[in-house]
């Protein structure tokens, strides 16, 4: 039987950080070793493209992300690793896509209006179409498994409802891509609010931060005077308490809110043991890091590799959804 196939992806905006590590890259890794599926990750810079970037840095970021990904134990004997760009069918394939949802189904998702109000001079077509794009990422591979945070859920919803439509129209034969979710599937800001991002400075801890910086951003974390009649759930605390859990385990936010009802939580213990707890994730990544970091041609292999396997599923696909629109 042919295996199942996982795609996802990580903009090229930066470094990778917690966020994207428990997120995605946790349910990457698992899906990677289940014999079942066949994987295909990729960094997406043509997404990366959809708000202000600097033209300089794209392919070095691009790079660093796949050396992220490398490090933290994507292996290109069992999954295809590349990036976006190198495969033209995504972009082909999403203009095709795109006739087949409306405008206004685009500007009432919340990540839109989110971008929006973050970068309000640069509302273009391309951070209009970023959710189609995303479609065709997965749809190029007919991908069944998505390994994506909670927040690509309203992202999928889209992928979903345009394969049906296609299936319908032209008789294709999408599959209907579910999201594959894991315990961290959403990590919290250090800042209080909302998600850990890397587009929210102080919100979050990249995966290359040694201890003194891990130490240094969980100390401006906001919190209280540590005691109360109820464990807050939302806000400073509350996400230090998910931080602890995701990291630490059950038992000791258990521990940390039995305290809080009772003698009071010291938050220069609870952070310090947080920061070892978090590190002592990040040590074997940063030195697996190293070897790739050294080793460019390697990465440069692996890009060129991972584009070529890509290529040839992707161009079959977009070969049958031309036949079948009746395309020349
Ligand atoms: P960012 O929001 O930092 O720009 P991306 O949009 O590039 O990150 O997301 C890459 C992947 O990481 C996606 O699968 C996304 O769902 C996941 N992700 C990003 N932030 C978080 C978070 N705070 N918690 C869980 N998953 C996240």
């Amino acid at each position: 039987m042919a295996k199942k196939r996982v795609f996802s992806g990580t903009r090229a905006t930066g470094r990778l950080h917690l966020g994207n590590y428990f997120g995605a890259l946790k349910g990457y890794l698992k899906l990677q070793d289940n014999p079942d599926y066949e994987a295909i990750y990729m960094v997406m810079d043509l997404h990366a493209i959809t708000t202000p970037y600097e033209k300089e840095k794209l392919a070095e970021n691009t790079r660093n992300v796949i050396v992220d990904y490398l490090a933290c134990g994507l292996d290109p004997e069992k999954s295809i690793i590349t990036a976006q760009s190198l495969v033209p069918e995504h972009a082909y394939l999403a203009h095709i896509l795109s006739s087949e949802i409306t405008v206004a189904r685009m500007q009432h998702l919340p990540t839109f209006k989110e971008k929006v109000k973050q970068h309000p001079e640069h509302v273009t077509m391309a951070l209009l179409n970023y959710p189609v794009l995303m479609a065709a990422d997965i749809l190029l591979y007919k991908a069944e498994l998505v390994p994506v945070g909670i927040d690509q859920e309203p992202h999928l919803e889209v992928a979903r409802e345009i394969a049906r439509k296609m299936n319908e129209k032209y008789q294709t034969t999408f599959p209907e891509p579910k999201r594959f979710a894991t315990k961290g599937e959403y990590v919290p800001s250090l800042t209080g609010e909302g998600k850990m991002s890397k587009s929210v400075e102080g919100s979050y801890i990249n995966l290359t931060d040694d201890l003194e910086t891990v130490k240094r951003k969980l100390a401006s974390a906001p919190t209280d005077s540590g005691k109360g009649e109820k464990v807050p759930e939302k806000g400073g605390v509350a996400n230090l308490l998910s931080l602890v859990e995701l990291l630490e385990g059950d038992e000791k936010r258990k521990k940390y809110e039995e305290m809080y009802l009772g003698e009071g939580i010291r938050y220069g213990d609870l952070k310090g043991e947080l920061a070892e707890a978090i590190f002592s994730e990040l040590a074997p990544i940063q030195k697996q890091r190293k070897i790739y970091e050294e080793d460019p041609s390697l990465v440069d292999r692996i890009i060129r590799g991972g584009a070529e396997k890509a290529g040839r599923i992707a161009q079959e696909t977009l070969k049958e959804v031309k036949e079948k629109m009746g395309f020349i």
